[in-house]
């Protein structure tokens, strides 16, 4: 962040001329963004956060960042405001929501470009999130009120103890988002942490803060009061310890590096926090699958959102008896993909999004190429296309001491290997730290289902990628091992961001020896109980 701004110049490209922008945006419209930061209702000069467009590499505006110090501010305001929101009827809150799915899908057009602007991916890698913004806010707005419901289980003494056991708001809950899905992941979280009755603090990604206050500006629009959410633009370290110091919960998304250091944090205060992190997903393509549609939907899946996706395929097994046949087909279908910059629905693959994510994808291709691995296509940056842009690339012969033999890439690279039986398969996919998302291809379902349940990842997709599994937003989504804690979707995202609290009430008699009763009888009695119960199946 090497300059300073006030709100009065926050806009401007880097040679002062107005940012090329695509046809719903302009410099205005950017200004008017900015004002759904709350910070920026001050004019106090503040370090910049400059923002590029991949596609060009150009300036598109400097915005100015948050501090710890709005961050104080914004929880402050959050936590004043998040009482009387948690009080509201669930059906309520939920009529938000469902005004916000039809507002989303309504004014999806400047969503789109706003996220191409930031982001470099395709238009329909953009529409996806569109998509996944109308899910996530339909299914909490419907189902949210079922997971959260009182249930009364039984109580100690059948009949005696009644039981309720509810689910209150944590309070204010802190969310870090990630640049690879700015729309997606600066919004989706904070919905089930807002219906459940919190407010909600975010801090999304330094490169794109314009799609993040999109999302927040129409949120207001569909009748959020303003300071229960709250999305501060800003440097993850500078804000990260402040987010935290504040927060009730944290669901962080973002590499697994970071996710030790923000779980380290949160356990200092013992507050919850839940973190999607990285994976090396795994795709098996068994003996029996149909060739076309596995390589098809291995395009889709390694190729989306130039490989800068934590579900997206980094390594393909393929049954011996296919895998000529299917690497000849992955290479002749890939050289026919368009991969460009610009905002037509046409573009197959963008850009990366960052010069370091470029840097990152070439130093891990180049690394293994000079240990011996054979560049079955691509291999190479396309500067001819725009500053950031990767080819589309497939590794045949990577071994472990490549570091992308272990290490996630993300970026459009994958790794292809054969495998003879589905024993071997399984042990090769789960030979990873990670285990977030995987896929499966067999035209005999129910031997897929069975791979599937062996791979060690939490989400596994058949005969599809992974938008089957995370478009399922009534299923859990999270992962294994290094690749996080906690899920966000279905019952478990919403459950998340409360407490759990029994009321138990006694009736009629104590749980205590009455009427001068002998401890001993009365522990007898206990016991005699404890066998009959175990016999009656209702109150077991
Ligand atoms: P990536 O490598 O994909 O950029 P990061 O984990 O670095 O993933 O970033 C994801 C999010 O975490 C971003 O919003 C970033 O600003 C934030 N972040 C990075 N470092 C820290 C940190 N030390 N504390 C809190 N947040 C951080």
């Amino acid at each position: 962040m090497p300059t300073t701004s006030s709100v009065l110049d926050a806009l401007h490209t880097g040679n002062g001329q107005p940012p090329t922008l695509p046809p719903t945006l302009s410099a205005e419209r950017l200004r008017e963004l900015a004002k759904a930061a709350t910070y920026l209702e001050t004019t106090q000069e503040r370090a910049s956060l400059v923002v590029k467009a991949p596609f060009s590499g150009e300036t598109v505006a400097s915005l100015p960042a948050g501090a710890p110090e709005d961050v104080d501010e914004a929880f402050r305001r959050a936590r004043a405001a998040q009482k009387a929101w948690a009080a509201r009827p669930y059906r309520e809150r939920a009529r938000i929501f469902e005004c916000y799915h039809d507002l989303v899908l309504e004014r999806h057009e400047e969503a789109l470009d706003l996220i191409q602007l930031e982001s470099g991916k395709t238009r329909y890698d953009a529409f996806l999130e569109v998509g996944d913004v109308a899910l996530v806010s339909r299914y909490y707005a419907y189902h949210g009120a079922a997971a959260l419901a009182k249930k009364h289980p039984l109580g100690f003494v059948p009949f005696l103890t009644s039981v309720e056991v509810n689910h209150p708001p944590v309070g204010v809950v802190g969310i870090i988002a990630p640049w690879n899905y700015p729309l997606t992941m600066a919004i989706t979280d904070a919905i089930p942490a807002l219906l459940a009755g919190n407010a909600v603090v975010v801090k999304p990604a330094e490169q794109t803060p314009f799609t993040a206050l999109w999302a927040a500006e129409l949120l207001y629009a569909a009748g959020l009061p303003r300071d229960l959410l709250h999305m501060i633009p800003g440097d993850g370290p500078t804000l990260g310890p402040s987010l935290i110091a504040n927060a009730d919960f944290l669901h962080f998304t973002g590499s697994t590096e970071v996710g030790k250091l923000i779980a380290r944090q949160a356990s200092e205060r013992l507050i919850g926090c839940s973190l999607e992190l990285g994976g090396k997903n795994p795709l098996v393509v068994l003996d029996d699958a149909d060739l076309h549609k596995s390589v098809d939907g291995a395009i889709r899946d390694c190729f989306a959102s130039a490989g800068q996706l934590c579900v997206s395929i980094e390594r393909i097994y393929i049954h011996a008896s296919l895998f000529d046949a299917f690497v000849q087909r992955f290479k002749y279908k890939i050289e026919a993909m368009n991969v460009a910059p610009g905002f037509g629905w046409d573009v197959e693959m963008g850009s990366l999004a960052s010069a370091e994510q470029l840097d990152k994808v070439t130093e891990h291709v180049e690394d293994a190429k000079s240990k011996g691995a054979n560049v079955i296509v691509g291999g190479h940056p396309l500067p001819h296309l725009g500053p950031f842009f990767y080819a589309p690339t497939v590794l045949t012969g990577v071994t472990p001491e490549m570091t992308l033999y272990t290490e996630e890439t993300f970026g459009p690279v994958v790794s292809v290997y054969p495998f003879a039986t589905d024993d071997e398969a399984v042990e090769l996919a789960n030979s990873t730290a990670y285990g977030l998302s995987a896929g499966v291809w067999s035209t005999n379902i129910a031997r897929a289902r069975s791979v599937a349940r062996l791979l060690e990842c939490g989400t596994v997709n058949v005969n599809e990628t992974y938008v089957a599994a995370w478009g399922s937003t009534a299923a859990p989504m999270g992962g294994f091992k290094q690749s996080g804690l906690g899920r966000r979707h279905g019952p478990a995202g919403i459950l998340k961001y409360t407490e759990a609290q029994t009321v138990a009430t006694q009736h009629l008699l104590p749980i205590a020896p009455i009427a001068g009763m002998a401890a001993e009888a009365f522990a007898g009695a206990v016991l005699t109980g404890l066998k009959i119960l175990k016999r009656l199946p209702g109150l077991r």
